[in-house]
């Protein structure tokens, strides 16, 4: 069953990447319920849009009968869906929610089985692509849940990403995901380590980074990420404590299936490392830090 206006939805956090997706779906048409923590973030949207209002509670943004929440982690989505004057006050029996932050398979699971109980469906969906990607509304979008509330997610979907898809139940996106960002999270500490080296072997980077995108060394990291880890440019688009707490997630489902991934809880340490130095608010090509003062290049 539909529930509420069609062009209306409540977005919940404003980060780094909520801004922007919340922005691309103003653009394209849809009344935006915001609603942030720090409620100055939500004023400044509905300052740049007309057809965003500021909501006072998650309840109240989830009063359109469908909601997305952009947020760091399981606690917070939780939190912010089920706590007291969370979305799941405001949202009608059918309505919608979209968690499209990434958080652990096994919390999506728990919460859409919450939601469910109040005749809620819950999609976890969450999105690849950085803040470039979400500004140009060309994120990938993955989504575990039933088939029909992907249906009627499907024209936020398209307004926010450029490849959608609906990989399967509820927890699939959030798994997907989680592995996609281990992928990652490994390439950019081994591309660190081979940075370092090479400055240690008095090497030209330039020169080095020229054979890589050419050879099989290459990767999505290094075309994103090695020009910014040789400047020591750590401008947030994505938080290293948020990409350790994905590579934690990771680990803890994969144990939970009863496997060791060893390269995995590697990189985990670098990261960790990098976090324990005071890096983890700054983006995840700082993961180079630590492994550079180990060679005493810092
Ligand atoms: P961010 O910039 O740190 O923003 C987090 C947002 O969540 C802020 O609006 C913050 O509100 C709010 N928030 C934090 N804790 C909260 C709580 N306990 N209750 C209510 N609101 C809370 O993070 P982001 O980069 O947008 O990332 C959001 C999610 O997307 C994360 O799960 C991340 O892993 C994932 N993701 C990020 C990227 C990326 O490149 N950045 C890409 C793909 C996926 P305040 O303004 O009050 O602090």
């Amino acid at each position: 069953m539909a529930t509420g206006n069609p062009g209306e939805v409540g977005f919940l956090g404003l980060g780094i990447m909520g801004h922007p997706m919340a922005a691309n779906l103003a653009r394209a048409g849809f009344s935006v319920r915001a609603w942030n923590r720090t409620r100055s973030k939500a004023q400044e949207l509905a300052e740049e849009h007309d057809n965003v209002s500021v909501a006072g509670s998650p309840a109240d943004a989830a009063r359109a009968g469908i909601v997305i929440s952009m947020l760091p982690d399981s606690p917070d989505v939780e939190e912010v869906l089920l706590g007291e004057g969370g979305a799941a006050e405001g949202l009608p029996e059918g309505g919608l929610a979209i968690d499209m932050s990434t958080i652990a398979p096994t919390a999506s699971r728990a919460i859409g089985e919450r939601l469910g109980a109040r005749g809620i469906a819950l999609l976890d969906a969450p999105v690849t692509g950085s803040r470039p990607k979400a500004e140009s509304g060309t994120l990938t979008i993955m989504a575990g849940g039933s088939a029909e509330a992907f249906e009627r997610a499907r024209p936020l979907f398209e307004a926010m990403g450029e490849l959608v898809l609906h990989v399967g139940g509820q927890g699939h996106g959030s798994m997907i995901k989680l592995i996609n960002n281990t992928l990652a999270a490994v390439n950019a500490a081994a591309l660190a380590e081979g940075l370092v080296v090479a400055r240690a072997a008095g090497l030209d980077t330039a020169k080095l980074l020229e054979v890589l995108a050419a050879g099989s060394g290459e990767s999505a990291m290094r075309e994103l990420k090695a020009e910014s880890m040789l400047e020591g440019n750590f401008e947030p688009l994505f938080k290293l404590e948020h990409m350790r707490k994905d590579v934690n997630h990771f680990l803890t489902e994969a144990r939970g299936l009863g496997t060791l991934p060893e390269v995995a809880a590697k990189a985990d340490e670098a990261y960790r490392e990098a976090e324990d130095a005071g890096l983890g608010g700054q983006d995840f090509a700082a993961v180079i830090e630590p492994i550079a003062t180990k060679f005493g290049l810092k």
